[in-house]
Formats: structure tokens, sequence, C-alpha cells
């Protein structure tokens, strides 16, 4: 066979290997007839008879007592080595972050969080009431005193640090914060990153995010690894926990609870 020709067929053989991939995701979601009766419904779950409360199908990360799902993230791991009581966990001074025992990928997370009140004036931009909530132990939605109003000292800081924020990259879209003393909440559907075999970025991660029921980031793609000063990037990374971070600031963390999502093949490019 002639090189000229044989280089024809090497060319059609990539272009149908290529159409094949970006074919294939779209294959799984189009399997289906319209209205077809063959496809399975959704399984039943029992929804929560309030907003923030698990329904039947999460894993309780913490209910006010039990700490069991977590690890001190210090050497040697240990017991969660903040303040337990009252149906809150509170970050102990110099008593380090702590991370779930088991990693999870895809998943709606819900957290309730408050900062504590009376903090002093001159304690300001990312030295007030500090936190953050890691999904798979690398990308921060931003805990922090963003509270506004015309009698409250705002707590001034970089837009992409402050609370409900994707640290580093993506302010929220709103301010949604109540006053410190009150409890908040975060409602985050996440979608992890695809590798390829060769550690090759082939999706970004996604976020929703619901700050005390408003909607601030909407199917957002996340940049990469959260950094301090050094712009998102992403390395390659198996499942990760989730983590809840010390920054010296005494927050509070109660009603925690997870559910795994299922990879959505249409999602998949
Ligand atoms: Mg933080």
């Amino acid at each position: 066979m002639k090189t000229s020709a044989m280089k024809v067929i090497v060319c059609l053989l990539l272009v149908a290997m290529v159409l094949g991939v970006s074919c294939f995701a779209a294959m799984q979601a189009m399997k289906y007839d319209v209205h077809d009766k063959t496809r399975e419904n959704p399984p039943v779950i029992e929804p929560p008879n309030q907003f923030g409360q698990p329904p039947s199908d999460a894993i309780v990360l913490f209910d006010g007592k039990d700490t069991s799902q977590w690890v001190s993230e210090r050497k040697g791991g240990g017991d969660v080595p903040w303040k337990i009581e009252n149906g809150y966990m509170e970050v102990s001074r110099k008593g380090g972050g702590i991370r779930t025992k088991k990693t999870f990928d895809n998943c709606q997370l819900y957290v309730e969080w408050c900062t504590p009140e009376g903090i002093d004036p001159k304690i300001t931009d990312q030295n007030r009431s500090n936190s953050g909530v890691f999904l798979m132990d690398r990308y921060e939605v931003q805990v922090l005193d963003s509270y506004t109003d015309d009698n409250y000292k705002t707590n001034r800081t970089y837009a992409d640090g402050q609370a409900a924020a994707i640290y580093g990259s993506h302010p929220p879209m709103v301010n949604a914060c109540r006053k410190p003393g009150q409890w908040q909440t975060y409602d985050i559907s996440f979608m992890r990153p695809i590798f390829d075999e060769n550690g090759k970025l082939v999706r970004k991660a996604r976020i929703t995010l619901l700050h005390n029921g408003v909607v601030v980031h909407n199917n957002l793609e996340i940049e990469g690894t959260t950094s301090h000063k050094i712009k998102a990037a992403y390395t390659p990374h198996e499942s990760g926990y989730i983590h809840l971070q010390d920054h010296n600031n005494p927050i509070r963390f109660r009603n925690i609870w997870i559910r795994e999502l299922p990879e959505q093949p249409y999602l998949i490019k």
C-alpha cells in the first residue's frame, strides 16, 4: 500500500476514535426513547421533614454529639481535638483541623456553621472567624465573618476570600451572610474532577452552593486545588476527605451530612 493511502487510513481511524469517545457519553444518555417504559425509575427515599435535616439515604457525619466519623488531621490522627458541647463542635485553639475517616468524591454535602459574636473589631480580614469546608481535601469553600449591614463594622477582605467563596478563585454571586452568632448553612452539590490514565485533566470539578438557601455558585467549574496567593491549578488525585479547617478561630459546626452521588454520563466529555 502506498504511504499516502496509509496516511489517509490512519487519519480516518483517528477521527473515528475521537468521534467514538465523544459519542459514548451522549449515547449513554440517549439509549432510552422518550417516555421509555424500560427505563428504571429512580430509587425512592424519604425526604426530611424540614430543610436542613438529612434525607433517609444520607450519611450523618455529625449529629451534634457523635464525632466517630472524624479524625484529627494532626500527625498520628486521633480523636477530634475540638470542643463538643450543646450540639456543636468548636474549633479549639491550636487543635488542628479535622477530616472524615471516609473519602468522598461526587456528593451533596450539608453543613451548618456559626462564627462567634463579640469579636474585637480590630481583628479583620482573613483573621476574623476564618475556617473552611474542603471537598476532596483540596477544594475550599471559605468560612468567614462576611456579614454586612449599616450597623455592623463589615469585615473587609478580598472578594475571593470572603464567606462562600471558592477560596482564591471565585467570590459568591451575592453575600448571603447572617450575623455572627447566628447559624448559617452550606448546601453543596459537588462533582469531582476527572483525570485520564496519564493524569491529564479531562473534566474540571463543579460546584453548586446554596448559602443560607441562596444560590451563590451555580454549576461552577472549580479552577483547581485551593492555595494561598497561588493561582489554583489541578494535580491528579483520587477520592479525598471532607476537611474542616482550623484557622485559629473558634468556629462552630453542627448538623453535617452527606449523600454520595453517582456519576452522570452526560457530564463526561
Ligand atoms: Mg478558610
